[in-house]
């Protein structure tokens, strides 16, 4: 199956804006740029909203095209209404270009001037069509390929999210390949810079880090004048081993610990779910030292939270699988919002539920989100603090994960 390997963004507001109201969200297996436009913030404002949509991650139980065009058209109904609520916002917009990396397939939704490119095989294509009106001239035969990119209206766009209640998205998907890499950006990039100066800067850097490239990138833009906000998110796919069974979290070694007594009711179990979650909300306020070892796939180690909290709970859970019950328990307990970060086939991962079998091999948890985050890339001291199965809300452990994402717990640099 295929992944994101490696990944990086860069935007800037470049020499002659004063701010920058491009977007952007890199956070695989989504990734978004957006450039928004719009006087007094506006712009900032349509194009924030634009990316902030993609944070939840796509809905369930429809493709990743159809889950991005839908997605997108939520975010244009949301920067409408803000548009006619109030008077500084009025007309404000902004483009989008997302990408949603499956197991075999890549899924663009697009809106706008933004573009995605690919480079594979030493070839730089365009996998998007602009929204603009140089390029509506140009598809009528009225303006040379040439002419569009150098002409003195060629920001003009003619689809945007937010000046209109309803939008038509443009999505496509690719079949990804080992060693693809895709570029979205915004204009501020391909405005400045030429797709042949794109395409010599890009194999040219191939073989150095996805950072260095970003930032090359931007420097190109600013070195031919940087007019416009410059915003770059640069994405690599490989080829990683299909998951193998038990990858996910290893099982607790208290599940066969019996413990005595009735069985508890639900309510007895919702509160001591309720329990453990303020328990472990109130410990990552705290900020205090994590007790319990991180665990890779397979690790023969089977430590388990020593909260007093937890340890409730999980007897409680020992008590319903022993009496027979593990599939309510599990679907009880999928139900509730509890969280945790762990690792998933050597990726950072964060999980919904419980980290724990039950013996019957029901999983009292979920894959939530794969991070591409390798695991590999979490220094190894910081592993057990990090990674540890704690239970955590969906927020702090969306946030631990986006934060591991963006390097920032990673190393210092
Ligand atoms: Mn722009």
């Amino acid at each position: 199956m295929l992944r994101v390997t490696e990944y990086a963004s860069a935007t800037d507001t470049g020499l002659a804006r004063r701010a920058n109201e491009d977007a952007l969200l890199a956070r695989a297996p989504l990734f978004v740029v957006a450039d928004g436009m719009g006087g007094a913030q506006a712009g900032e404002v349509a194009s924030n909203a634009a990316v902030r949509a993609f944070e939840p991650g796509l809905p369930d139980a429809v493709s990743p095209e159809a889950g991005l065009a839908a997605v997108v058209t939520e975010a244009n109904r949301e920067i409408h209404a803000m548009s006619r609520e109030d008077v500084h916002r009025a007309g404000m917009g902004t483009t989008v270009t997302a990408a949603h990396v499956g197991e075999h397939d890549v899924a663009i939704a697009h809106v706008g001037d933004s573009r995605a490119y690919r480079l594979r095989d030493g070839t730089f294509e365009r996998l998007t069509d602009d929204h603009s009106l140089v390029e509506e001239l140009r598809r009528q035969g009225k303006l040379t390929a040439e002419e569009a990119e150098v002409h003195p209206q060629r920001s003009i766009i003619t689809r945007a999210l937010g000046p209109e209640p309803t939008i038509e998205v443009d999505t496509s998907s690719w079949r990804a390949r080992d060693g693809d890499l895709f570029l979205l950006c915004s204009d501020g990039l391909t405005s400045m810079v030429s797709e042949a100066e794109l395409n010599d800067l890009v194999l040219r850097d191939t073989p150095t880090t996805l950072e260095a490239l970003a930032r090359r990138l931007i420097a190109a833009a600013n070195a031919a004048g940087g007019k416009d906000n410059i915003t770059v998110v640069l994405f690599r796919i490989g080829e990683v081993p299909a998951a193998t069974a038990g990858a996910a979290p290893p099982p607790a070694d208290e599940q066969a610990t019996m413990a005595g007594g009735d069985a508890p009711t639900a309510a007895q179990v919702r509160a001591a779910v309720q329990d453990a979650q303020a328990a472990e909300v109130q410990h990552a306020q705290d900020a205090a030292p994590r007790r319990l070892a991180p665990r890779e796939p397979g690790d023969p180690r089977a430590d388990i939270p020593r909260r007093s909290t937890l340890r409730k709970l999980l007897t409680v859970i020992t008590v319903l699988a022993v009496v027979g019950t593990p599939v309510l328990v599990a679907g009880y307990i999928s139900s509730q919002a509890v969280y945790f970060v762990g690792t998933n086939d050597g990726f950072v991962a964060m999980y919904r539920g419980l980290p724990y079998e039950l013996p019957a091999g029901v999983n009292l948890y979920t894959v939530n989100y794969t991070s591409g985050v390798p695991v590999a890339a979490v220094p190894a001291g910081r592993r057990e603090a990090l990674l540890d199965h704690s239970l955590r809300s969906r927020e702090d452990a969306a946030d631990l994960v986006r934060q591991l994402e963006r390097g920032e717990l990673v190393s210092p640099r």
